[in-house]
């Protein structure tokens, strides 16, 4: 174990601040990078890395973009926090609210945690309900009412159990369920949240029609329709991923790309609901909630991604590595599932006949396949999401070349696996 590592974990919990970067789940010690740039992690030895993480999925223009640096630093120059006002927040709700008609008002915050939690509360002072229909295996950020522990491990985690009950679960990709879970709680659900691709359990894309049906469902049972698009926001269009799969929900969640990888979250729909934050009925706010920095940030970060062609381009690289999986999964004669959406991709380890819809198809997988895969590729210079069910990403920085030496190197790890 590198000596910083320990160093870290004496004063800091699984020695850093966010639990899933201490590589627990794939048995590898974690990178302690010193530096970024284009596709590339410098680890403090001066080793380097290719990314497919990108920070958990932000840094969709890869590290340290120059536009964007120029920008947090020219800012950093004219003042980091104002306490008031100020045009770059202006200007990036603005430009964020015009790519889609349900995003009538947006407010910012810190975090994808906070957007959420913030968009949970404004659905429940909007219907006068409590309880929140979530699907299994998504992700809304680390607050009590979006934690999947059952009630005895709520309270082991510190977590406050009546925020479990208010939770009501159903399956992704099937709106049956949902449909059982209003007619068990008639009149209580105040809000579906739901990621509209599913990106944390592994990659999991809707079914035709299930992101109707919900609709269709919170119409008929006045609960308020919550897009989760905190990793899907900006990822894979110019604006929520809503725009591409022809559903609008009531209120949106984002976060990641939109601040340009300084810490951000923003939330944002329909006039009628978000007006309760200005009659100050529904409370949010934050000292660091849209500062110029992160707004700089984001706003540079949205210069490039408007180029002609951008996503375009991510597309064709996203295409080339999935040509390039199957062609060396064929010729290894291996079976297992590669699933892609743009610049968003996944190993799922079921054979390709198995079915992945719902949280329990990605749970089947055997876990030794994506640690064998982590560790080849690691020594082979190459850095990967550290839990087998977080997707991968490409940037507008990922060569072709690193595309296709990556996928080869994949499957023939993979080919390893016993
Ligand atoms: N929602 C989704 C879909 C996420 O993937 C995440 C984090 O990965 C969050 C919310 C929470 O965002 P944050 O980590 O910025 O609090």
């Amino acid at each position: 174990m590198r000596p910083e590592i320990k160093r870290a974990q004496h004063t800091i919990p699984v020695g850093a601040s966010s639990p899933l970067r201490a590589c627990r789940n794939v048995g590898t010690d974690p990178l302690v990078v010193a530096e970024a740039h284009g596709q590339y992690l410098h680890d403090v030895d001066g080793t380097r890395y290719i990314d497919f993480m990108y920070g958990f999925g932000p840094l969709i223009l890869g590290h340290a973009p120059e536009a964007v640096s120029t920008a947090i630093a020219q800012q950093a120059a004219n003042g980091t926090l104002f306490g008031t006002y100020c045009t770059q927040e202006i200007e990036l709700a603005e430009r964020i609210t015009a790519t889609a008609d349900h995003l009538e008002q947006l407010r910012f915050v810190c975090s994808g945690t906070e957007a959420v939690m913030s968009t949970l509360r404004l659905a429940r002072a909007y219907t006068g309900r409590t309880r929140v229909l979530r699907f299994n295996g998504g992700y809304h950020g680390h607050f009590d009412l979006v934690q999947n522990k059952d009630e005895a491990r709520m309270r082991d985690s510190g977590l406050d159990p009546a925020a479990m009950r208010s939770n009501v679960f159903a399956e992704y990709n099937d709106a049956e369920s949902v449909e059982r879970a209003f007619a068990e709680s008639p009149g209580e659900i105040a809000a579906v949240v739901v990621e509209p691709i599913a990106c944390n359990m592994s990659l999991v894309m809707p079914e035709e029609g299930f992101l109707a049906d919900l609709r269709r469902i919170c119409d008929r049972e006045g609960a308020v329709l919550i897009f989760d698009e905190v990793i899907t926001g900006f990822r894979l269009t110019y604006g929520p991923a809503s725009n591409l799969l022809g559903v609008s929900p009531d209120l949106t969640a984002f976060g990641k790309i939109i601040g340009g990888g300084t810490p951000v979250g923003a939330f944002g729909g329909r006039r009628d609901i978000m007006r309760l934050l200005d009659e100050e009925r529904v409370l949010q706010g934050g000292t660091l909630s849209g500062n110029p920095l992160t707004m700089a940030a984001g706003l540079a970060t949205l210069d490039a991604l408007a180029q002609p062609g951008f996503y375009e381009e991510l597309e064709r690289k996203g295409a080339l590595l999935e040509a390039a999986v199957e062609r060396h999964r064929a010729e290894k004669g291996l079976d297992f599932t590669f699933t892609r959406t743009g610049s968003i991709f996944a190993f799922i380890f079921v054979p390709q006949a198995a079915p992945v819809r719902v949280k329990a198809d990605v749970a089947a997988q055997a876990q030794s396949p994506y640690t064998t895969m982590y560790a080849g590729l690691r020594t082979a210079g190459y850095h990967l999401a550290p839990d087998i069910e977080e997707p991968m990403y490409v940037s507008a920085e990922t060569t072709d070349e690193t595309l296709e030496d990556f996928a080869a190197r994949a499957v023939a790890l993979l080919a390893t696996d016993p």
